[in-house]
């Protein structure tokens, strides 16, 4: 590389760091205007390095469209450029841009091939962090035991390698995981007390290990969390002790979002203790700050603390104004969900003619001809009404026991040809009205329509043994496989969502009671 190419790669790298530092500081608009003038003065790795930064920046301004339009530019530049790690990293703003559009099963697909990525080219931070990422959107699909499973394989990784910086983000994205999965009753209260405890406590280290590393944004949302926590244990009085100092803070270091939310906390522990006047107090301050924004969820629960302490308090018109306000919010909300639906499917259909190269539009894993997910999500789509009138569904999932052993010990195109074999004997044990999937990297997943329980059941066991009684030798000398299944009934749920994190769950109890077994109820 001669001297001028390298200070050429210097001016992109300042200009990606400036927009980058724009957006922590909160001057997003500034962000935008300065990446946008410096990237088009470049060209190649150069402008690759700025879109990205630039991505984010339109990420934080809700312009997922933007931000895909940026990361998929910066990806083929990179790659144009032979950095597959700055492609790998770019394809993870494309997840990233999926993802903050709701659209978290797209998301953690393109997630995969960067994790894929990143372990052909062992690179450690990279595969850490395409895990991080797909926890948090397993987590926030529901998929509770996968997405900690790849969380605490980040914060394992991250660990061993000696990565500090990152290793206290994804320890709360790990916290965050296991709240999500917290367990309450119909009052709100956790069902499990004791984990509630631990949790509760994992949260007061990590706020403390933030404050002495000097990470205070880190360490308010870690406090935040240790008072939300509180919650579901009924110490109203402790969570208002420790929500109130952090509203200042909050504040203080342009964490607005977080200042409205804890208003709305605040009211929701007074209300809980009775203190109607101070409720009254925080609902009216969250819905001052939140009104703008979107109708989410606090903005309709700060308006409907409003209501009720109005009404206990003695103002019946106040209370039906604000009642009023909740109704409206309602309805606005069911359009925004109608309406986020249909900006997803339009950033699908972009990201398809953006990237036809990449081929994910298909419905076919090229590796083993099976449906892909995308395919199970409108196979799903398509039989869940005739579930919903009782006709039978029901999911296998299905993962293979360590099988990063077999690619350690075997090499990688031995585990390629492992998972061929696994989709022909899937194959086998379909029958027309079932699809079988590449649901992941070596995860499977029979859906079948039609077939009762016990049929299901016995499926599953079957299928378990032929696996486990293949003839694997014949594929490499003395290579052994087994899979742990898990199944889900939709008898047993409410919605297709739901019956993943059943059949997730399940599957996880197989891993957890020794592998190379089926799990059919809890
Ligand atoms: P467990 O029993 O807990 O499931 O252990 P495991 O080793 O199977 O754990 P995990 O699910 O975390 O590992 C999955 C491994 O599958 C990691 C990755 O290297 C490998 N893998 C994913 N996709 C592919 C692929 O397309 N080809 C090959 N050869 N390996 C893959
Ligand atoms: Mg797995
Ligand atoms: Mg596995």
């Amino acid at each position: 590389m001669n001297d001028e190419t390298d200070t050429s790669e210097a001016r992109s790298a300042a200009a990606a760091d400036r927009v980058r530092s724009l957006v922590e500081r909160g001057a997003v608009a500034d962000a935008i205007r300065e990446g946008e003038e410096a990237a088009a003065a470049l060209s190649g790795r150069g402008r690759a390095l700025v879109l990205g930064a630039l991505g984010v920046a339109y990420g934080t301004a809700g312009r997922d469209k933007d931000y895909l339009r940026a990361a998929v530019e910066a990806s083929e530049l990179f790659q144009a450029a032979g950095d597959t790690a700055g492609s790998g990293d770019s394809r993870g703003g494309v997840a990233n841009a999926l993802r903050l559009a709701g659209d978290n099963a797209a998301a953690i697909e393109m997630l995969e091939r960067v994790e894929a990525m990143a372990r052909e080219a062992s690179d450690t931070m990279r595969i850490a962090r395409a895990l991080r990422s797909i926890g948090v959107a397993s987590s926030q699909l529901g998929r509770h035991q996968h997405g900690l499973a790849c969380l605490q394989e980040a914060l394992d990784l991250m660990q061993q390698a000696g990565y500090a910086d990152e290793l206290l983000t994804t320890r709360l994205s790990l916290l965050n995981a296991h709240n999500r999965q917290l367990a309450l009753d119909a009052e709100g209260r956790a069902t499990d007390r004791a984990q509630a405890e631990r949790l509760l406590e994992a949260w007061r280290e990590l706020a403390d290990e933030a404050a002495a590393a000097g990470r205070v944004r880190l360490e308010l949302m870690a406090r935040g969390n240790h008072a939300i926590t509180l919650q579901p244990l009924s110490r109203w009085r402790e969570a208002i002790a420790e929500l109130e100092p952090l509203l200042p803070r909050y504040l203080a270091h342009g964490m607005k979002p977080n200042a409205a939310l804890t208003h709305v906390e605040l009211g929701r522990c007074h209300a809980r203790l009775g203190a109607h006047e101070a409720a009254r107090h925080h609902y009216a301050c969250g819905v001052e700050m939140l009104r703008d924004g979107s109708p989410h969820n606090d903005l309709i629960e700060a308006w409907s603390g409003l209501s009720d302490a109005h009404e206990r308090l003695g103002d019946p018109a106040a209370a039906l104004a604000a009642l009023r306000e909740v109704r409206r919010l309602e309805a606005k909300r069911s359009d925004e969900a109608a309406r986020q639906a249909l900006a997803q499917r339009e950033l699908r259909i972009e990201l398809a003619r953006l990237t036809s190269r990449w081929a994910r539009e298909a419905t076919l894993d090229p590796l083993t001809g099976l449906a892909n997910r995308r395919a199970l999500e409108h196979w799903l789509a398509t039989h869940w009404p005739e579930a919903e009138r009782g006709r039978p569904l029901l999911l296998l999932l299905l993962d293979l026991d360590h099988f990063k052993r077999v690619n350690d010990d075997f090499g990688h195109d031995t585990g390629d040809a492992v998972l061929r074999e696994i989709a022909g004997l899937l194959r086998s044990h379909c029958r027309s009205a079932d699809l079988a999937v590449r649901y992941g990297g070596e995860e499977f997943l029979l859906a079948m329509a039609g077939a009762d329980r016990p049929a299901a059941e016995t499926v599953a066991e079957r299928l378990r043994a032929t696996i486990a009684a293949h003839d694997w030798p014949r594929v490499a000398d003395r290579l052994a496989v087994t899979a742990s299944v898990g199944l889900a009934d939709a008898a047993e749920v409410l919605d297709a969502a739901a019956l993943l994190t059943l059949a997730d769950r399940r599957l996880y109890a197989a891993k957890y009671g020794g592998r190379n077994r089926v799990v059919v109820r809890d």
